[in-house]
């Protein structure tokens, strides 16, 4: 047993919950799978597990597109992202409704590109008219559009914005990273040219994986010898490399191990089943949270099931709120990283989890809440989410 009152002590206790919207918890099954022993990464051994691996993450990406996993973290194939398909001075448009979309303009600056923002509310969804205002007033490299904004809990119309781009240059580039393999992903589908991904949400590994795959469209792009800075994220290389059923350089071996490991844990229960528990599990969440009195923070007709998004009531500090659930409970919850500091909660719902890890966390919450002073009838949040998993 590991002691949680000890300082020193850097590994968490048994009961520690990780409850994130990412990092998430590993399930055992693929931690075992990733203390593996390393092999070579060009052999026989490894080959095999990395191809196998790719053709298991398709019909989650809903891509017939090669995909290419790097090492490196979501923030990584998010770069790589534009690196390969912007060059300076050529415009890209970003749909920006939360921390994400801010990410991407941020990187699309850093790399030279003239960027153009919608700027919706924190907790909206943009108007599809104002992005078509838009692409017929400039030609724009690329759309970006987040498919699961994690500091709001909204996701993205990815099917819509693929039909505005459909019949223009311009390419659609979404940030799947806290959505895949929580909620549908329809790629191909859907008209997404470019999709970043990564390892440490609904995917269940420890971080540290990226995974980006492109379409036709976009590879006519990627693939212009245009003097752009890209050597490590260059996706020509992982191209040739994926021709040849390998990785450009030593990939993350023990990590893929566990990608292996948890897509064997996704197909055995069924994608489709996957994807109904994740939206049961958050209509819990959000049904427990309601009676708390917790409004949801994202739009109604838009709200993601990998990731819980609270407004706190009136009188509750959410930074005392998610540190005493911590002290009290082990259970380690987000809050705002940005000016909604304090106002607001985010958990996760996604991963190797059930109906009684949400009840957990909502008794948790429950129990924190009163002692700030927020008192309800003992158990309201349990009745509501326990009817609301039955729906
Ligand atoms: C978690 C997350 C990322 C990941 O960024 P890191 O570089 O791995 O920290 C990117 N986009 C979204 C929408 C996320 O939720």
């Amino acid at each position: 047993m590991t002691s949680h009152s000890d300082a020193g002590t850097t590994l968490p206790a048994d009961t520690y919950r990780l409850r994130l919207p990412g990092p998430i918890a590993v399930p055992e099954r693929v931690r075992m799978a990733i203390a593996r022993p390393i092999v070579s990464h060009r052999g026989p051994e490894f080959r095999a597990i990395w191809s196998r691996t790719i053709e298991k993450l398709r019909p989650l990406l809903g891509t017939a597109q090669p995909i290419h996993p790097l090492a490196t973290s979501g923030t990584g194939v998010m770069e790589a992202a534009l690196l390969n398909i912007v060059a300076p001075g050529e415009r890209l448009l970003i749909v920006n409704n939360g921390q994400w979309g801010e990410r991407f303009a941020t990187i699309g600056r850093a790399l030279g590109a003239v960027i153009d923002t919608i700027d919706v509310p924190w907790g909206e969804t943009v108007d599809p008219a104002a992005i078509e205002y838009h692409l017929e007033r400039h030609d724009y490299r690329a759309l970006i559009v987040v498919h699961n904004e994690s500091s709001t809990g909204v996701v993205g119309d990815l099917a819509t914005a693929g039909r505005l781009v459909r019949d223009r240059p311009t390419l659609l580039v979404t940030d799947t990273v806290s959505g895949l393999a929580g909620m549908d992903f329809q790629m191909d589908a859907w008209g997404v040219d470019v999709a970043v991904a990564g390892s440490q949400k609904a995917l269940m590994c420890p971080p540290g994986l990226g995974i980006i795959a492109a379409s036709e469209k976009a590879w006519n792009v990627i693939r212009r010898d245009n003097g752009l800075p890209r050597f490590f994220f260059d996706l020509r290389r992982a191209r040739d490399s994926y021709d040849k059923g390998e990785s450009t350089f030593t990939p993350a071996i023990s990590l893929v191990y566990g990608l292996d490991t948890s897509l064997d844990m996704i197909h055995e229960e069924g994608l489709a089943n996957v994807l109904a528990r994740h939206a049961r599990l958050a209509r819990g969440m959000k049904a427990g949270a309601a009676a708390l009195g917790l409004e949801n923070f994202a739009r109604a007709e838009a709200q993601s099931n990998t990731v819980a998004c609270f407004h706190l009531p009136e009188g509750v500090d959410g930074t005392r709120l998610i540190r005493r659930l911590y002290e009290k409970h082990r259970t380690v919850i987000a809050g705002a990283r940005n000016r909604l500091q304090g106002k607001m909660i985010r958990i996760g719902t996604m991963g190797a989890i059930g109906e009684g890890d949400i009840l957990t966390d909502l008794m948790h919450i429950e129990n924190v809440l009163a002692e700030l002073g927020h008192s309800l009838s003992a158990g309201t949040a349990v009745t509501a989410a326990s009817a609301a998993f039955r729906e």
